[in-house]
Formats: structure tokens, C-alpha cells, sequence
């Protein structure tokens, strides 16, 4: 959906570039958690994710979303970083799941993570446990409104944010020994 305003507030090139690259979303799904389940359904014929521009990506680099399918231990999420870190921008996140939010119903366990966005930043969060096909579209419908207005610039972010970043993933991550990230 184009919001009346998205014109007059960028110019036409961002204008124009937002657009297109809110209709050709890649989309990396890092299946972490139980949730993962409803994604072949969003995908296939069913929900037909792809009349909206989504579809699947085979490498990080390939890919401009990251999706996070629930819960994270830390062992995973040592990978899901490096993956985001190779991701081009721009890139985007969506935390998917109440695991991914506040650590669902594993909030007190002794391996997983609470909060996805003290990792990496989270654009989207499609909440509940596990969120329909209806749910992730709508997820993905509000991460395009954003990529359309210009307010989708996480990846900027992270790097411009790196040290706190890197202090909470190091806090949690004990045996860290990854080559640091060259943007
Ligand atoms: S939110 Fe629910 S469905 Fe998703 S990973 Fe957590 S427990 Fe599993």
C-alpha cells in the first residue's frame, strides 16, 4: 500500500527505488524454531507469498531479509549473526514468534536468548507462538510500508551501533573466535 505522502516526503529516484524494492523481497528463512512449520504453506499455492514479491534466497548475500522462525540458543545465534553480517544492504530482520520478542515459553531457560533486537536489529516482529500464513503476510505487508517510506535503514544502523552490538552478542557468545565483519 502507498501512503498518499511517500511521494512528496522523498524524491523520485528513492521514490521510485523504495517501490521496486518493496515488490522483489528475498527472503533467507533461518528456521531456529518450532514456527518455521507455517512457512511452506506462505510459500506455496495456498497463501501465495509470491504475488506480493517474496521468495525464498539460496545465500546471505542473495538475500534482503533475514527471517528468525522463533527461538535462538546461543549456539545458533553465533551463526545468525555471521549470517546477517554478510547479508548486502540493504538487509532487514524479522523476528517471527513471541520466542523471537521476549523468549516465549522458553524465557527462563538457561541456553536460549530473550530478545532478538540486543543482537541484531529487528525491523518486523510477527507475534504469537506460532504466528498463521495471515499473520506473516501482514508481517511482510508492514516491512514493505516501511521499505516504501525510507524507514527501513537498519543495516546503517548496525554498523553505526557495532560496539554496542558486539558487547551484548560477546557478553552472551563465550567462545566468540569469528573474524570481525570488514564493511
Ligand atoms: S514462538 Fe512458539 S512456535 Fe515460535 S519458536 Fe517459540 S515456542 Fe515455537
Amino acid at each position: 500500500m502507498i501512503e498518499a505522502n511517500d511521494k512528496e516526503t522523498q524524491g523520485v529516484v528513492d521514490y521510485i527505488k523504495n517501490f521496486i524494492r518493496k515488490h522483489s523481497i528475498f527472503m533467507l528463512a533461518y528456521g531456529t524454531g518450532c514456527g518455521a512449520i507455517e512457512l511452506p504453506a506462505t510459500l506455496t499455492s495456498r497463501y501465495d507469498a509470491e504475488r506480493l514479491g517474496i521468495r525464498g534466497a539460496a545465500t546471505p548475500r542473495q538475500a534482503d531479509v533475514l527471517l528468525i522462525t522463533g527461538y535462538l540458543s546461543t549456539k545458533t545465534l553465533k551463526r545468525v549473526i555471521r549470517v546477517y553480517e554478510q547479508m548486502q544492504d540493504p538487509k532487514y530482520v524479522i523476528g517471527f514468534g513471541s520466542c523471537t520478542i521476549n523468549g516465549g515459553m522458553y524465557f527462563d531457560s538457561y541456553n536460549t536468548i530473550n530478545s532478538l533486537a540486543q543482537y541484531i536489529p529487528v525491523d518486523i516482529y510477527i507475534n504469537g507462538c506460532m504466528p498463521r500464513p495471515e499473520a506473516i503476510l501482514a508481517g511482510f505487508e508492514e516491512l514493505q510500508k516501511k521499505i516504501q517510506k525510507g524507514e527501513a535503514d537498519n543495516g546503517t544502523k548496525y554498523q553505526e551501533n557495532i560496539e554496542w552490538y558486539r558487547a551484548n552478542q560477546k557478553k552472551i557468545i563465550k567462545n566468540w573466535r569469528m573474524p570481525d565483519y570488514n564493511w
